[in-house]
């Protein structure tokens, strides 16, 4: 603040400040003559303007100067800048969750009457949602298969706005035909939204493959040390990021600066920790496939799953979530659950930690009978996220759970 107007009140040596107004206005130093070589934590709600014009004039629109913190942040837009540059988008916008994420698009882009059509298996947050939007605000929808696009055809009304999809479903791993079902989308005049957190902008870029908007768990991949929840949303396209925008800063499930920071600290290591993460659940998820204990193994690297040939054309990598059913049911799964010595029970994924979790009891415990079945779920499913740690001591642990 060393060109603030400000300066030459508060140091008038003929009218010193009180201490208690200057506890208040502590002068800040300005960084010249170098730059930090990472962006630091503004960790500040608001920012002050020499001129009143700018600063009104800023208010109303997403690339004035800085504002005030619900609105963004130099961090934040710094995570933000960083994203969007990863997926090939034009702007995005990051909130404090994942499901903030994905609410600030729906909302913004639904009203009361609106349909859309929503692949079948879904994240069980969205699932939820979807029924609300259904519930309050008369919003419908219909659920097609993730690799559909004559389905989806067959589902437009004429009320039908969107189309949602996930790169890889969760815990099931099915791979959307983003080509198929975003082309569909854009030839019907729908906004496509693609939750890529499963796969991450290293595994798989949606915009690339026809997407408007993709949006993320920034609590997972992205930031990756089981240490921030977060989320953003990337656009396509600078008019439609600008339509959410000016709604999202009045729906205000904006970013925190620190959050913001540590997101973009983990972001400078996601490529490398993605490599590790497929590769050790292609030891895991191959080894368990042979193992008398396991019925099924659903990882679309392997062979037998459904969207193999798929995920082969659409990823660089098969990613390092995956589900496999004990062969013994429930019983066999919650037995494995309090056996694992390594893996740690735990919701989430997506960090340098192994996690398991026993989705009908837990994460999808909320799903009824029918949308269990419909997602692929059975009793003795157990999800894995798959960490950075020695695959052959990850293994020993699944192995003696097993055992
Ligand atoms: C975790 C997750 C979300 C929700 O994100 P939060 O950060 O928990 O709000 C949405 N989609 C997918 C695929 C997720 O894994």
């Amino acid at each position: 603040m060393n060109d603030s107007r400000s300066d030459a009140f508060r140091s008038d040596p003929s009218r010193p400040l009180r201490p208690d107004t200057r506890a208040v206005h502590v002068p800040q130093p300005a960084v010249e003559g170098s730059r930090p070589i990472t962006m630091p934590i503004y960790q500040t709600s608001g920012f002050t303007f020499d001129d009143p014009a700018v600063m009104a004039e800023s208010m109303g629109r997403p690339d004035g100067a800085y504002v005030y913190g619900r609105y963004t942040n130099p961090t934040v837009r710094s995570l933000e800048l960083a994203v969007s540059g990863l997926e090939g988008g034009a702007a995005a916008i990051a909130t404090g969750s994942g499901m903030g994420a994905i609410n600030t698009v729906l909302l913004a882009l639904l009203k009361p009457g609106d349909h859309l059509i929503a692949q079948s298996s879904l994240y069980g947050g969205t699932a939820a949602m979807l029924g609300e939007l259904t519930g309050r605000f008369g919003i419908t929808v219909t659920h097609v298969p993730e690799n559909d696009p004559a389905a989806l055809r067959a589902a437009v009304r004429p009320e039908t706005r969107l189309v949602y999809l996930e790169t890889i479903s969760n815990p099931m791993t099915l791979v959307a035909d983003l080509p198929g079902m975003c082309a569909a989308a854009r030839e019907l005049g729908l906004v496509s939204v693609v939750d890529n957190t499963f796969a991450t902008a290293i595994l798989c870029r949606p915009i690339e493959h026809g997407a408007d908007v993709v949006v993320h768990s920034t609590t997972k991949y992205l930031s990756g040390h089981t240490d921030v929840v977060g989320g953003i949303a990337v656009f396509a396209a600078q008019e439609l990021y600008e339509r959410v925008w000016h709604f999202a800063i009045e729906l205000g499930a904006s970013a925190e600066p620190f959050a913001s920071w540590l997101v973009a600290r983990g972001l400078q290591t996601l490529a490398l920790r993605m490599e590790r993460h497929c590769s050790n659940a292609r030891l895991l998820a191959t080894r368990l496939a042979e193992h008398p204990a396991v019925a099924a193994v659903h990882w679309p690297g392997l062979a037998s799953h459904p969207s193999y040939e798929l995920a082969g054309k659409l990823l660089s990598g098969f990613g390092g979530v995956f589900s496999f059913d004990l062969a013994g049911g429930r019983a066999a799964g919650e037995k494995f659950m309090s056996s694992v010595r390594l893996a740690l029970l735990a919701p989430s994924l997506g960090g340098v930690e192994t996690l398991v979790l026993h989705p009908a009891t837990t994460s999808h415990r909320s799903l009824s009978a029918e949308e269990l079945e419909r997602s692929g779920i059975g009793e003795g499913t157990v999800r894995i996220s798959v960490g950075i740690e020695h695959p052959e001591d990850l293994w020993a642990d699944l192995a003696q759970a097993l055992a």
